[in-house]
């Protein structure tokens, strides 16, 4: 995106009000309603609706229960309404009419449960543990035609449940699931909507993406929503730096996915999820068209019991509410995370600085990394050979190691860098010492601001 000093101006008044993270809502009340503080959030996660492990309430409460102040249930092709319905991504029951009749009155997702008829993840486990957790009549079941239906509850029943003003949020939303041809998985996220269509599949994830984009803004011209390509590595270099080059309409994609586990450096000549931002962002603003603006998820099916270490991403708003959260991500002042966090993060149109929020002792770094406007702009096509049975070979593109070079550390908790005159942007990133080699993600805990440039 392209903060301009106008821009950024607007917002600086608010920057300098708001006091960051653990701003409580009373000070917020007494200050002018430009006061703006961070908001954590998750907008990719999967429940029973879709593939998700538990329950939709459970989902939701393992959330809001570790502080999270947003969530957007994002579950496969799938929008949480209250008609009744008895398929479900992966779940489709033949239903005769006597079965049909036993649901009469109801309404919302019946899902049947794991039988020797139905190979699902909904298990007696499922209903017991959300039953323990809030009561033995949260969940309603019914037996028809020799199957077990377990209830959904609906969005508008989540809200209801978990929703409280200022203090935790859902958003509507779904993740518009499906391949192209090569076992490329072209995934993308709809946040802030409510109507889901069917999957557009093309020979190339360049135009999956383009054509995706402009159904849904037809179908949503009415409401403004986010629209995310998600998880690019997965599963074997499936979205290339290429195709997000060619459509600098897609704002925003997923750069650390944490819900998806495989070492990305299967090849040193192809991208990490890092590498993959810049060279889309090198050529981006080489073209002066807005750059790719990194989210941090975590794409969660399985919910343990135990803290929320994955991904998430953070949003700086005037209010918790969902227009004030779309303003916040369209001016791209947000920053995603696998593990630490900001406390500020300011930008004058020429300097931008940060501020590390600690939370526990140890040594810090912030690297500003960037791209110069002298770049290597070779693009190189190489080979790479399909690594398990779900891949496929592929030709991709490789970029240069200039591209998202270090431009400038600083080893500490507080660092600032000044754009010169040769730099196409910067961004920060921070990471706590020593560097923790991450099964999930080689990088370690740490989290990303945004691009900027002048
Ligand atoms: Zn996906
Ligand atoms: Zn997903």
């Amino acid at each position: 995106m392209k903060l301009t000093r106008r821009d950024f101006l607007k917002t600086s008044t608010a920057t300098a009000l708001a006091s960051g993270v653990g701003l409580t809502a009373q000070a917020q009340a007494s200050e002018t309603p430009t006061v703006k503080r961070w908001y954590k959030g998750n907008m990719h996660q999967h429940c029973q609706w879709s593939d998700g492990d538990p329950m939709p309430e459970y989902a939701i409460d393992w959330y809001k229960s570790r502080g999270y102040d947003f969530v957007c249930p994002s579950d496969h092709n799938i929008f949480q309404t209250n008609d009744l319905r008895f398929n479900s991504s992966g779940t489709k029951p033949k239903m005769t009419a006597e079965m049909k009749a036993a649901f009469k009155g109801e309404t919302s997702l019946w899902k049947p449960m794991q039988c020797d008829k139905i190979s699902n993840k909904l298990t007696q486990k499922v209903v017991d543990q959300t039953r323990e957790r809030f009561g033995a009549d949260s969940v309603r079941v019914k037996e028809a035609g020799g199957l077990t239906f377990v209830r959904m509850k609906s969005f508008d029943e989540l809200v209801e449940q978990f929703a409280e003003d200022g203090k935790f949020l859902l958003i509507p939303g779904f993740e518009q699931t499906g391949s192209c041809p090569d076992k490329r998985a072209v995934h993308m996220n709809f946040i802030g909507v409510r109507k889901t269509f069917k999957y557009i599949k093309k020979d190339d994830p360049v135009d999956t993406l383009r054509e995706t984009l402009a159904a849904g803004r037809e179908l949503y011209a009415d409401s403004p929503f986010l629209f995310t390509a998600n998880h690019p590595m997965w599963k074997f270099y499936d979205i290339s730096p290429t195709a997000l080059i060619a459509n600098p309409d897609v704002r925003f994609f997923e750069l650390n996915n944490n819900g998806i586990h495989r070492d990305y450096a299967a090849r040193d000549d192809a991208w990490e999820p890092e590498h993959f931002w810049d060279a889309v962002n090198a050529f981006r603003a080489l073209a002066d068209v807005p750059l790719l603006l990194g989210m941090g998820s975590d794409d969660r099916h399985g919910y343990p019991d135990g803290p929320a270490t994955k991904g998430w991403t953070v949003a700086r708003a005037a209010k918790l509410d969902w227009p004030s959260l779309l303003e916040a991500f369209n001016a791209g002042d947000f920053y995603s995370s696998n593990g630490l966090d900001f406390a500020e993060i300011n930008f004058d149109g020429k300097t931008l600085s940060v501020k590390i929020n600690v939370k526990e002792e140890g040594d810090y770094r912030i690297e500003f990394k960037g791209v110069k406007k002298n770049f290597d702009k070779t693009r190189k096509t190489v080979a790479v050979a399909a690594e398990e049975k779900k891949s496929a070979d592929r030709l991709i593109e490789t970029f240069s190691p200039e591209i998202g070079a270090v431009l400038e550390t600083v080893e500490g908790t507080e660092g600032s860098y000044t754009l010169k005159a040769d730099d196409l942007y910067v961004r920060a990133k921070i990471v706590k010492l020593p560097r923790a080699e991450s099964q999930e993600w080689r990088t370690g805990p740490a989290a990303w601001t945004q691009p900027y440039r002048s």
